[in-house]
């Protein structure tokens, strides 16, 4: 059961029917977001509903917007371990070093969570082909979540993406088109696809659901830190659903009456060859300028253009929070020190984190006993040509 009861658009408040099937806001083409009953939620769904629940993101189901459990997929996504990294924060003198692992998920990444939200709720409204530009990780999970719903899965590449990613897709079924150019022209030819064949676009913050998926992530870290959250999060931001969600996730657990109103600074973390976000927030923009040129190893973090900018900006702002870039460089070394250090094999978004936490505990940002999340977004495999 869920409280699930309409969406709302991030930017112009414009209400939209729940029993819809919706993309970007009617009104103003921004990001829909998806609203509940949160008050007879506060009276009914209590903390302790939680204990003796599977562990996956699913515990969380009356706060999701699938209406009936039948039309759930898994794949055994989210609760992923939060682990104490003693030996990276003895490295650089820090006492409370927290990793989110989402390296663990189905398909190696946290994209598991937002295409498992987006497929179910696919699934449900009956629909039976999605769509999907990706520089890499989603496009394999929405393969997977297809596979496992039966439907046909369509997944817009640019051609110069790690093999092991479009590799991934062809083996989960989807079908693969190789695109000479970046994101948002695979954007582009994957628009057209949709509408031609009605197919559903499951692009980032296209749809409302995928977010929701993401959102998980903040109920996970308060519940695994016994309701108290951390002091910072740090998270490798790209088209930035996973920021923007555990957001809207606090908010709603405040609501809910689970935490109080204490919040993490939020730490965007991108790459100096792709910086949009940090550009804008340097400039105090509400919205980021295209970013030309995107050029990064990690590939999670080449989006020149995010739609749900202005909602990453906010939160970053009213969290009290920053964005840091930087170097491919740190990247890659910092993710081997992870490795090293905590036997995670590392994305390079996750490598990313640790390069951006170094610098603000360097500038006096992040302070020696303050608690802090890195956020390791996904696996190293997938990224077989970046160790040597
Ligand atoms: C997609 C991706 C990101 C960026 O996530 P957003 O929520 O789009 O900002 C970071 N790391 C990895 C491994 C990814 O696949």
């Amino acid at each position: 059961m869920s409280y699930f009861t309409h969406l709302e658009c991030g930017y112009c408040g414009k209400i939209c029917d729940k029993n819809k099937i919706w993309n970007l806001c009617p009104g103003c083409g921004k990001p829909l977001l998806a609203r509940y009953d949160l008050e007879s939620a506060r009276k009914e769904f209590t903390k302790d509903k939680l204990k003796n629940r599977q562990s996956t993101l699913w515990r969380y189901k009356e706060m999701l917007p699938v209406l009936d459990s039948k039309f759930c997929l898994s794949l055994g996504e989210g609760f992923t371990p939060l682990l104490k990294a003693a030996r990276l924060g003895k490295e650089i003198g820090m006492r409370n070093i927290f990793i989110k692992d989402e390296g663990l998920n189905p398909t190696t990444s946290f994209k598991a969570r937002g295409l498992c939200l987006a497929i179910s709720k696919a699934n449900e409204f009956g629909i039976k082909e999605v769509s999907i530009p990706s520089a890499g990780n989603a496009a394999g999970a929405m393969s997977a979540y297809a596979a496992l719903a039966g439907m046909k899965s369509f997944v817009f590449m640019p051609k110069d993406v790690p093999k092991p990613f479009i590799n991934e897709c062809k083996a989960l079924g989807a079908e693969v088109t190789l695109v000479d150019g970046l994101i948002n022209d695979c954007g582009k030819l994957a628009a057209e696809g949709v509408k031609k064949f009605g197919r559903f676009d499951v692009s980032t913050l296209k749809e409302p659901y995928r977010i929701e998926g993401k959102k998980t992530m903040g109920y996970e870290i308060a519940e695994q830190t016994n309701w108290n959250l951390p002091d910072v999060i740090i998270y490798p931001t790209g088209g930035g659903t996973g920021l923007i969600g555990m957001w809207k996730a606090f908010d709603e657990m405040e609501k809910l009456g689970w935490i109080g109103s204490k919040r993490p600074r939020m730490v965007a973390v991108q790459s100096k060859g792709c910086a949009p976000m940090v550009k804008a927030f340097e400039d105090g923009k509400e919205f980021a300028e295209m970013w030309e040129g995107a050029k990064t190893i990690a590939d999670g973090l080449r989006v020149p253009a995010a739609v749900g900018d202005f909602l990453i900006l906010r939160a970053l702002r009213e969290s009290n929070g920053t964005a840091v870039a930087v170097s491919d460089e740190d990247i890659i070394d910092s993710a081997n020190v992870i490795c090293r250090k905590e036997g995670i094999f590392a994305a390079p978004e996750g490598g990313a984190t640790l390069a951006a936490l170094k610098k603000l505990l360097k500038a006096g940002w992040v302070k020696n006993d303050e608690s802090v999340v890195l956020f390791n977004t996904g696996s190293g495999h997938k990224y077989y040509q970046l160790w040597k």
